[in-house]
């Protein structure tokens, strides 16, 4: 199949693209590298040992949307492409909107214009907010508390509309815990800019010496030792489970909504401590406030996705953090 991959240059974008390459698609990536770098995708052409096509644009640019489905026969979309940061998007709404909701609007619309009506959408966990019992499953009710958030949901929203309106649209929404680890190559990975907002990222920079210590943020949730907990899940099966559910498309399964998580928590510290004994080094922190907006515990019910997609996630909190480390110390500054 041809796949147009939005957002395909990112840290979920480009390893989904080794997969699909993988799988003997083809594989259409536009990305305005306005959070990535154009040496993920070569990167990922030498570990697959084949060709991309990518388009250095803009989703919210319809006519450059329309020439790209004009070039192309494109059977399905899995779109990345959006800004993310939960933080950043209470300080700059308005850029947050336009980018993750009118993008995917004109994206939408385009992909109505030429009748391709098969779609992988990236959501989040955010989607559930503070949940109020766990393991979450896909119909625990949704809510959302940032700008961030209110973009997925409302763009989960309208993905639900155009299925009502329209039944011949394929949608998989496809709702993600928390991404971490890369490709085993040590190849490609998560490259932030800036100071890192996520744990594993600030650990990676801190073991690499580019940080001086962790700061945990509250050690006094109602959690096994006090910090956290999140469901951390390998990029890889991360990128696998888009695989899965581009084959469900096939089925024409209508929309469709899948946790995409491992089902088991891991608190801040057990985090840490699995990240000290690959790098075989204590890694510095220090205890802080509670981070605004944070919750004490969430991990996902992935039962569904085992049973409708026959995805399940393979790889373990050891994995995890060694691919990160295995990347990070290879590219200690990231893509340069
Ligand atoms: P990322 O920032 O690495 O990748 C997103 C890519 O989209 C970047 O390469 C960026 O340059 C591109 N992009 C942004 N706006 C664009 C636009 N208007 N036109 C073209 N390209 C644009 O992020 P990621 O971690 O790979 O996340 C991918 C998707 O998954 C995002 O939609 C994100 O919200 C979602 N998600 C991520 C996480 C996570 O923790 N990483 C968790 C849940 C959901
Ligand atoms: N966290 C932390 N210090 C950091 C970054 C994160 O203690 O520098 C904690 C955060 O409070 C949460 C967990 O690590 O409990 C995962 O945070 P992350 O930002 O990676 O993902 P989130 O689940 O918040 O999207």
């Amino acid at each position: 199949m041809q796949i147009l991959v939005t957002g395909g240059a990112g840290y979920i974008g480009s390893h989904t693209c080794i997969c699909l390459l993988e799988q003997g698609h083809d594989v259409i990536v536009i990305d305005n590298l306005s959070n990535s770098h154009q040496q993920a995708l070569s990167r990922v052409e030498k570990i697959t040992g084949k060709k991309l096509t990518f388009y250095q644009e803009d989703i919210l640019h319809q006519t450059v949307l329309e020439r790209i489905f004009n070039t192309h026969t494109i059977d399905a979309v899995i779109h990345f492409a959006g800004l993310k940061a939960v933080g950043e998007s209470t300080q700059i709404p308005l850029q947050y909107y336009h980018n993750n909701i009118t993008g995917s609007l004109v994206l939408l619309e385009v992909m109505q214009q030429y009748q391709v009506k098969n779609l992988v959408f990236s959501s989040s966990a955010t989607v559930y907010g503070d949940p109020k019992q766990l393991p979450i499953t896909e119909d625990f009710p949704t809510s959302a508390n940032n700008p961030y958030g209110r973009s997925k949901l409302l763009i989960e929203e309208v993905c639900r509309d155009i299925y009502h309106a329209d039944p011949l649209w394929n949608i998989a929404l496809l709702r993600y815990f928390n991404p971490i680890g890369a490709h085993h190559s040590g190849q490609i990975g998560e490259d932030p800019q800036g100071i890192p907002n996520n744990l594993l990222p600030y650990i990676a920079q801190v073991a690499v010496g580019k940080r001086e210590s962790l700061s945990i943020f509250g050690n006094d949730y109602a959690t096994c030792d006090g910090t956290g907990v999140r469901d951390y899940i390998h990029v890889m099966d991360l990128a696998e489970g888009h695989s899965k559910a581009l084959d469900k498309l096939q089925t024409q399964p209508g929309l469709v909504v899948y946790n995409l998580g491992t089902g088991k928590g891991y608190s801040v510290l057990e985090v840490l401590h699995a990240f000290e004994q690959v790098a075989k080094k204590a890694i510095p922190y220090h205890i802080v406030a509670r981070r605004a907006g944070d919750i004490a515990a969430c991990y996902a019910d992935p039962h569904l996705a085992k049973k409708e997609l026959g995805w399940i996630a393979k790889r373990d909190l050891h994995d995890m953090v060694s691919d990160t480390w295995h990347w990070q110390i290879h590219n200690p500054q990231g893509y340069i």
